[in-house]
């Protein structure tokens, strides 16, 4: 028995001293006084120590061992010296194209869920969603106005192109140059405004969000403001911003595609004539496709490799790659050819050129900015990832929600709402929680990026999320519309986002890419608080220098490890009960508690595949890919509980914010859990399962009343709907598809108790309701419902009429255009081989 106590007390005190991260001699301290106690004869009040067994030899020894590691010359030469050339050996090699990744962006809130003990002060210090007047003002002007005058199905399928006077009215109001800083003529709106301004177009017009998007994205207006010269910054940027100039940036080529560090267009420094004068200047050949924009572009930004082979800017010869702005209408220029992306009516298209001549001023930045493209592209990416697709995937969540559920409140079958029927619950509820989520992450990393971060972790989480997350939501909302949403037609509210969905899936990084490769294998780099350190020490050329660096991070990743290991079993055993909740936390507490629980088992998860994984991380791309989607489910979980006090924590939204967190914490769950099932290493495995899941998988799914709860919520008009789908354009045109919705939903739930009158008056008979008859003024003339009943539901009836019909044609209406006789589109699949 007394040996049980004992057993009892080191367990405690090794996870005390495991959790606060003791030093060495601290634990060395405490076995040493663990190993007296048992043998002094404390226990059992007679002397063990003088007659220790092997037991006692084993632990004196193993004391010895680990005092001896605590001299530091002694733990220098037998233990960090043969593993830091071990570590060299098995450690990821960073390339020149990774490091210029890894060092561009910044990192926050990531690096909190990888220790495993996030500092919940750090994510209440992001603001919350903030806008100037001048901005408020725009979101409400502008960019309402451009919302009113798109018609999607002319731009769609009659013109397939943007109307001009859509042109027009972005270019006069400055849509184009919205982060071109005021200075050179442009809004120099935050980010945070212009994630929301893109977000209300794309709410309406994923074609006009496009045209809008890609200026304010990665291409010449970013990259001129940061890094052009005083010349190209005069000349440029007031065209970009007023829309004298159309940009487009030229990255992809048919072999470089998620790849694109390998391009093979390339430039040869030379002398050469550019009008009438011999300059020094770029030779450049290539050929880019997929590039939006393009086919309407004035300005390319192009992306090419520099070679210098005469030395002229005496730097050597390989220069690597590098941007520079290329008119249109230059010489050797080829550019104006369309592709077809996903019926969509933006302008995109291949370019390429031969041995066209530039001069070297052309380049962004000058001379000195001759190779230094790689690491611009990736300083400007982690931004631009936040802001630009993750606002069109918030937006088009919640009109996806908007929309749907006005339409489930208004079909009817079996004489019931079909959103009240419990199979459309399910994808209505899962609904409701994307869009609640993707907001949530939207307007917390859209202030993250406003006060100045270029979080790159961050920005892939968002990417690959939102869009997967909105197309579950389109996916569910085209089940829900049945045929109604299956048949294209002006009326149709849903098909241009379903058919540009894949668009948003494929570009700025493809998802699986994203996914399984940048999230987790760069966060790890990146956000890990040890092993970047680690990986530069093995890297450094100074061979003494590295290991005095390593020794240090090693030694904290060690302490950092075990630390892990003690705080996911503490904290799966007591089931996150003491999980470090921030102040105030009313209501929000259990989630604080159980976040803090899971990162804890993240970490610990996270630091064992890439310590045992090493530079076999990148091509175990399943385990790194639900590493990513644990990270995600933390970092989205971490935004829903910010943007509830950001709200003000509204009573309306308490179910909503359980659904997320519920689910989240279950998909946590199912990623980690994943991840340990196919662990290569067996011990590894056991390891992580006994830390991560003592006690099984304990979380559950949210059960299906709180589904039940979310979904009432946004089956009615109300605060909760409104909030939910909020900043996105909504039209009250009964003429307009959205603004039909609108008006008849709120009028069918008004209408609600004169209906059931209505229904139960023809399930007994006492009314018919078959084509030809007046059944409402039937109902109302023997008193089942009264004249004003009668005049509201006769508006319904009519109304919704109009909201279930279905567009049809004549048949000379939908034959496409390049059937009619004499037209002939020759295809062409590659420009070079023309
Ligand atoms: C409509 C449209 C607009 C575009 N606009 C522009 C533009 O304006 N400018 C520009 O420069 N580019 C543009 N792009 C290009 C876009 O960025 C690329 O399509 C994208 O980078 C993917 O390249 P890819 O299509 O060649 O696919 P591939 O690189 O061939 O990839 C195919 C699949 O393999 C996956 N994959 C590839 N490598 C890996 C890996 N190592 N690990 C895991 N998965 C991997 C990808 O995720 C993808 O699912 C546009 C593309 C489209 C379709």
């Amino acid at each position: 028995m007394p040996e049980l106590v004992l057993i009892v007390l080191c367990v405690v005190g090794a996870f005390a001293l495991g959790m606060r991260r003791a030093p060495l001699w601290a634990w060395v301290l405490g076995f040493a006084a663990a190993m007296l106690i048992w043998q002094s004869g404390a226990l059992h009040g007679e002397p063990h120590a003088l007659a220790p067994g092997w037991v006692g030899t084993a632990g004196w020894g193993l004391a010895a061992v680990l005092a001896a590691v605590c001299v530091p010359a002694i733990r220098r030469t037998l233990l960090v010296q043969p593993l830091f050339q071990l570590v060299k050996r098995i450690l990821p090699r960073v390339s020149e194209t990774e490091r210029a990744a890894l060092d561009a962006g910044t990192i926050g809130f990531d690096a909190e869920l990888f220790s495993g003990q996030p500092d919940w002060g750090k994510l209440r210090a992001v603001p919350p969603i903030t806008l100037t007047e001048e901005e408020k003002a725009f979101l409400e002007g502008p960019t309402n106005e451009l919302c009113r005058m798109v018609n999607d199905w002319t731009i769609r399928h009659n013109d397939k192109e943007i109307p001009q006077e859509v042109w027009d009215f972005v270019k006069r109001h400055g849509f184009l140059g919205m982060l071109i800083s005021k200075e050179h003529g442009g809004l120099g709106f935050s980010p945070q405004a212009q994630s929301l301004i893109l977000g209300r177009i794309g709410s309406r017009s994923p074609d006009v969000c496009t045209i809008v998007m890609v200026p304010n994205s990665l291409g010449p207006g970013e990259l001129i403001e940061k890094y052009g010269t005083p010349e190209q910054k005069e000349h440029y940027l007031p065209r970009l911003a007023r829309g004298l100039e159309v940009p487009c940036f030229s990255l992809t080529g048919p072999t470089s595609g998620s790849d694109a560090a390998t391009m093979r267009d390339v430039g040869y420094v030379e002398r050469g004539t550019h009008e009438g004068k011999e300059l020094v200047g770029i030779r450049l050949s290539w050929e880019k496709r997929y590039i939006t924009l393009g086919p309407n572009a004035t300005l390319v930004g192009l992306a090419f490799r520099v070679f210098d082979p005469d030395n002229l800017l005496g730097k050597g010869e390989d220069r690597g790659i590098t941007v520079a702005l290329v008119p249109a209408d230059h010489p050797g220029v080829e550019i104006g050819r369309r592709h077809l992306p996903s019926g969509a009516a933006f302008p995109n298209g291949p370019n390429w050129g031969r041995d066209v001549f530039i001069p070297i001023d052309w380049v962004i930045g000058g001379e000195a900015m001759v190779g230094q493209g790689w690491r611009m592209l990736m300083e400007c990416l982690a931004a631009g990832r936040s802001i630009s697709l993750p606002s069109s995937a918030a937006a088009g969540a919640k009109s996806l929600l908007r929309n749907t559920s006005a339409y489930a409140r208004i079909r009817k079958q079996f004489d019931l709402p079909i959103g009240r029927m419990e199979g459309l619950e399910e994808p209505l509820a899962r609904m409701v929680e994307n869009a609640y989520v993707n907001e949530a992450a939207r307007g917390v990393t859209a202030s993250m990026v406003s006060r100045g971060e270029k979080p790159s972790v961050i920005s892939a989480i968002m990417k690959y999320q939102t869009t997967e997350r909105m197309r579950r939501s389109l996916n569910d909302a085209m089940d829900l519309h049945g045929g109604r949403g299956v048949c294209d037609g002006p009326s149709n509210y849903l098909q241009a986002a379903y058919q540009m969905m894949p668009v948003a899936i494929t570009v700025e990084g493809a998802n699986i890419l994203t996914r399984s490769l940048i999230t987790f294998a760069q966060g790890a780099l990146r956000s890990h608080p040890y092993l970047y350190k680690e990986i530069q020490a093995c890297q450094d050329a100074d061979d003494e220098r590295g290991l005095a660096a390593f020794e240090q991070a090693f030694a904290d990743h060690v302490s950092f490890t075990v630390s892990n290991l003690a705080g996911a079993l503490f904290h799966n055993l007591t089931g996150g009960w003491f999980g470090r909740v921030p102040e105030k936390a009313y209501g929000t507490a259990e989630w604080y508690r159980q976040l803090w629980r899971s990162s804890r088992s993240f970490a610990l998860v996270a630091d064992l595949s890439v310590a045992v994984l090493g530079g076999g991380l990148k091509t175990k791309q399943k385990i790194t890919g639900r590493l990513a989607d644990a990270l995600s489910e933390l970092y989205l979980l971490s935004c829903v509980l910010k943007r509830y006090e950001d709200d003000g924590k509204p009573v309306g939204d308490r179910h909503i914010v359980a659904l997320c967190a519920r689910n989240g914490l279950h998909r946590f769950q199912e990623a980690l859990r994943g991840t340990i099932d196919n662990f290569p290493s067996l011990p590894v495995r056991w390891l992580m399962r006994l830390a991560a899941f003592p006690l099984g998988a304990r979380y559950r799914p949210a059960p299906d009343w709180l589904g039940h709860k979310c979904v009432e919520l946004v089956l009615a008009p109300g605060e909760v709907r409104d909030r939910l789908t909020r900043y996105i354009y909504v039209s009250d045109n009964p003429n307009d598809p959205t603004g039909l919705l609108e008006v008849t939903f709120a009028k069918a739930v008004a209408a609600e108790a004169a209906e059931k009158k209505l229904d139960r008056a023809v399930r007994q008979g006492r009314v018919r309701r078959v084509h030809g008859t007046d059944w409402v003024g039937e109902a109302a003339k023997i008193g089942v419902i009264s004249d004003e009943e009668a005049h509201l539901l006769s508006e319904v009836e009519a109304l919704t009429a109009r909201v279930i019909a279905v567009d049809h044609f004549d048949p000379a209406e939908v034959k496409p255009h390049y059937m009619t006789p004499g037209h002939n589109a020759r295809a062409v699949q590659s420009a070079a081989a023309e």
